[in-house]
């Protein structure tokens, strides 16, 4: 793990003052250190009952991908308001300051589905919880959410109770 906390980059004051930004970049530029963290990542689940997998625009579609397609499963993409060209489900959710939304395409998953839900980063856990929101709303089950690095003291897995939650990384 020390290889990837080493190509983990902190950038102060972005995306506003005040905030010390985790920036996967290095890692995602160094094919040792990708393929890595894609192995640490679906390491748990392999012989797991697992039928898809979905990640996060944007970092989420990086490592969820290729988790993907390492397993040999179906890829789901959770995107921002707007860009989903097919009919959608819509979950909002609060942010520090205002709110967010996240769709999914309606024929993306079924009922039967066991989906492992797919991040770069667990900060406060709004990002996540509505994810499995609008996962579920298809009537699949999250079976776990995997993230590359957790933020341990903004309580985001306080907020995923109830999920199976492993990060690689913790800061
Ligand atoms: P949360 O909803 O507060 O848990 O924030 C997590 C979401 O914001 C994830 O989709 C991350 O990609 C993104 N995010 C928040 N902080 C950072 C960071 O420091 N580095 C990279 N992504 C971040």
């Amino acid at each position: 793990m020390q290889r990837l906390h080493a190509k983990i980059r902190d950038i102060p004051d972005f995306p506003k003052p005040g905030i010390i930004f985790k920036d996967v970049t290095p890692l995602v530029k160094d094919p040792a250190a990708l393929r890595l963290s894609v192995h640490q990542l679906l390491h748990p689940f392999l012989g797991r009952e697992i039928t898809a997998i979905a990640g996060m625009e944007a970092r989420g579609f990086i490592f969820g991908s290729l988790v993907a397609w390492e397993l040999g499963l179906p890829f789901v993409p959770l995107r921002k308001p707007g860009k989903l060209p097919y009919d959608v489900q819509s979950v909002s959710y609060d942010l520090e300051y205002g709110s967010a939304m996240l769709e999914i395409h309606i024929d993306s998953l079924d009922s039967g589905d066991r989906v492992l839900l797919i991040d770069d980063l667990l900060a406060t856990g709004g990002t996540a919880k509505a994810s499995c929101e609008l996962i579920e709303k298809l009537g699949a089950k999250v079976e776990a959410i995997a993230f590359v690095i957790e933020l341990d003291a903004l309580g985001g897995r306080d907020k995923l109770h109830g999920y199976e939650v492993h990060s690689l990384l913790h800061y």
